[in-house]
Formats: structure tokens, sequence, C-alpha cells
């Protein structure tokens, strides 16, 4: 399991937390998620298009260094993106889905509610669907609908609210290794999750507390290491790659 370091971003803080702290402003990771397993590769989100963002939200200044990026760190770790079997997303915001263009060899996997919700999005989520990049001619779509294993010891668990098919991860590696749960954008940060405050983008805030909820007993449940989609403190102590999370594949 590797974790793709693709750049960074600036926010409000309240973008994080709901009402909390206006106007201070902070920069945050954002990453994608590798894992190499019997059934193939499957890759979890492809971060932010550094051109759309400049062109479309240029307030959110954002920023790659040399070496990061999706496919840049893809390779770092020994892979090729045609070597992807399944690109799965959590949900279809711009951040998420900057490089799903770089993959028209893979089988994009995707909650068939966020699908249609990116398609005909409400006023307010527009410019958070505004990067439909990865609806390209080459993309062939399995659409999901309800909690799903995706391969054994990979499983996705409906956690909406932040969008209206939003899936977290739960990766079961075995051989002793503990398990780990990706929360994505239901959960910006550990504080989150700590005050069961959603961030302050969302669809549906009471969708999202109960995901927060249900985030904390997935953990629970699974005895999983939570990680969390854009928190700088968290993701400058998780293991980025190209050093991995167990070695060998899954499954
Ligand atoms: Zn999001």
């Amino acid at each position: 399991v590797f974790l793709l370091d693709c750049g960074t971003m600036t926010i409000d803080r309240s973008q994080v937390l709901w009402n909390v702290d206006c106007g201070v402003r902070l920069r945050f990771p954002i990453y994608s998620v590798l894992v190499d397993h019997a059934d193939g590769l499957f890759l979890f989100d492809t971060g932010h298009d550094l051109e759309h963002v400049a062109r479309t939200f240029p307030w959110e200044q954002a920023g790659r260094e040399p070496g990061q990026g999706v496919v840049e760190q893809l390779r770092a770790c020994g892979y090729e993106p045609g070597d992807v079997r399944y690109l799965v997303n959590s949900h279809l915001h711009f951040d998420h889905v900057g490089g799903n263009r770089f993959f028209p060899g893979a089988t994009t996997v995707v909650s068939r509610a966020e699908l249609r919700q990116a398609k005909v999005p409400e006023s307010f989520e527009r410019l958070a669907y505004s990067d439909q990049s990865f609806d390209h001619e080459d993309v062939r779509y399995e659409l999901l609908e309800d909690d799903t294993e995706l391969a054994p010891g990979l499983r996705l668990f409906e956690t909406p609210g932040h969008s209206a098919g939003h899936y977290s991860l739960v990766v079961e590696p075995g051989g002793g290794q503990r398990a780990m749960l990706f929360t994505f954008d239901a959960a910006y940060t550990d504080e989150n999750i700590e005050r069961e405050i959603v961030s302050g983008f969302h669809l549906d805030p009471v969708a999202g507390t109960r995901s927060l909820r249900r985030i904390r007993k997935l953990a629970r449940d699974h005895d999983a290491d939570v990680f969390v989609a854009h928190d700088a403190a968290a993701f400058a102590r998780y293991r980025r790659a190209p050093q991995s999370y167990g070695d060998g594949s899954i499954g």
C-alpha cells in the first residue's frame, strides 16, 4: 500500500472545519492510494489538475514540487500508468479526479449516485465538480451502490454527506499487518472525527455527521489505523511513497 503525494492546495480553515476559524488560510496535502493486489493494481483517486485549479480557482494556489503528482509517484514506486487495472474514485470532486485521464486503460469504479450528481450538481457544487476530464472518451465505468467488497481485503463503505455518493476504504492486508481505513473526504483531518464536525464544503451535513460516526465505528470494528484526506500534520506522520505499508501484494 503506497500513499502517492499529489501536491497541495490552500483553503480557509472554516472549509476544513465548518464555521471554525473563518479567515485563517492553510495549505493542505492531496494524495492518492495505490494498492498492489493479487487481483491487479488498484489506484484510489488521482489528485488535482494544476492547470485546471489555476484557471478555475486561482485563490486555492495549487502547488506541486518536482516528483509529486500521481504519475510521477506511481513511477517512483516502480509502476507504469498502464499497470493500473482499477481506478477507484472515492468521489468526483476536482481534487480527486485530476489525473484520471492518465489511466484510459483502467476500469473507473465509482458510486452511481456520485456520477449522477457530478453530471447534474446543485448550484453550489458546480465548482467542486468543475473538472469533468474524468469522463474522457475511453472511460469504462463500473458503477457501485451500497457497501462493496472490491477484492479480498479491499472494502468500500458508504460515507455520504460531503458528496452524494462518497466512499471510504478499508484495507485489510493480512499477514499480521494492521488494517487501514482511508476516510477520503468524509474526514479532512483527525479533528473532524474527534470533534464530530463536518468540513465546510458538503452536500448534506447531517448525513456527513452520521458518516463521521460510521468512520469511528469502522475503525473500532476493524481495529484500523485511520488515514484522513487533507491533514498536513497527519500526512507528515504517514509513510509516503516510495515507502510502503507492507511489502508484496495483498490478497
Ligand atoms: Zn471532496
